[in-house]
C-alpha cells in the first residue's frame, strides 16, 4: 500500500488530500518530523512559500526533508513547494528553502494585474489532451538546469516550463489539486512506485 505524507503546516493540503484519494492512495498528515518516517513520498502545497519556509525551520524538518530528498524520496511541490524546492529564487538569495531541485524560479512573476488565471497548456507527457492550469500568483520557473525535464509549458514553443521532474523531484507551478484532472499527481505516485519498488530490492 502506497502512503502519501502531506504537508499540513500551511496551504492547499486538502485539495491534495482529495486529489490522492481519488487518485487510490492513503494519505497522511505531516505535522512535524516524525510523521516524515514511514512515507512513500510528500507533496508540498501550494500557499506562501516564506511562511512554509519559516514553518519548516521552526517545526525542525526543514533539513530531514532536504536529506530524505537527495536520498530519493519522491517530493512533488505545487507553486508555493516550487520555489521551496527550486536551487535559486530570483532576487531573494536567503529565503529559506530546500534548494533540491536544479531550476531557478521567479516568484510572482507574472505581477500584480495577472495574479492568477487559467490556461490550457501542451504537454508532450500528457498527450491525449491539454494540461488546464491554474496558476495563482503563480512563480515562472526561469531557469532549468542540468538533469532537470521538463514536461509541459506555458508557451506553445517550449518555453514558460510549468511542470518539471529532477528524478524523484516533481515541480509545478500551477495547481493540478484544484482541476479534476488527475494526471499530474498519476504521474507523481508513477515515480513513487518506481521508488518503492527500487528501496524494497536493496532491502
Ligand atoms: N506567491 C506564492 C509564494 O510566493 C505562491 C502562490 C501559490 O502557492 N499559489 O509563495
Amino acid at each position: 500500500d502506497i502512503c502519501i505524507g502531506v504537508l499540513e503546516l500551511q496551504g492547499d493540503f486538502l485539495e491534495h488530500e482529495a486529489m490522492l484519494k481519488q487518485c487510490g492512495v492513503k494519505t497522511t498528515p505531516v505535522k512535524e518530523k516524525q510523521h516524515l518516517q514511514h512515507i512513500d513520498g510528500l507533496v508540498i502545497p501550494g500557499g506562501e512559500s516564506t511562511t512554509m519556509g519559516r514553518l519548516l525551520v521552526e517545526f525542525d524538518m526543514l533539513e530531514t526533508i532536504q536529506k530524505l530528498g537527495r536520498q530519493g524520496l519522491p517530493i512533488f511541490g505545487t507553486c508555493a513547494g516550487c520555489i521551496l524546492l527550486a536551487k535559486d529564487i530570483v532576487g531573494r538569495p536567503t529565503q529559506t528553502r530546500l534548494e533540491l531541485m536544479n531550476i531557478t524560479v521567479d516568484r510572482n512573476a507574472y505581477g500584480p494585474q495577472t495574479e492568477s488565471f487559467e490556461t490550457q497548456v501542451y504537454s508532450p507527457q500528457f498527450r491525449d489532451k491539454p494540461l488546464h492550469a491554474v496558476l495563482i500568483r503563480a512563480p515562472a520557473i526561469v531557469k532549468v538546469g542540468q538533469g532537470v525535464q521538463v514536461l509541459a509549458c506555458k508557451g506553445a514553443q517550449g518555453e514558460h516550463p510549468i511542470l518539471v521532474q529532477e528524478g524523484n523531484l516533481l515541480a509545478s507551478t500551477f495547481h493540478p489539486e484544484l482541476t479534476d484532472d488527475k494526471r499530474v499527481h498519476m504521474h507523481f505516485l508513477d515515480i513513487v512506485k518506481g521508488y518503492k519498488s527500487s528501496a524494497t530490492k536493496k532491502q
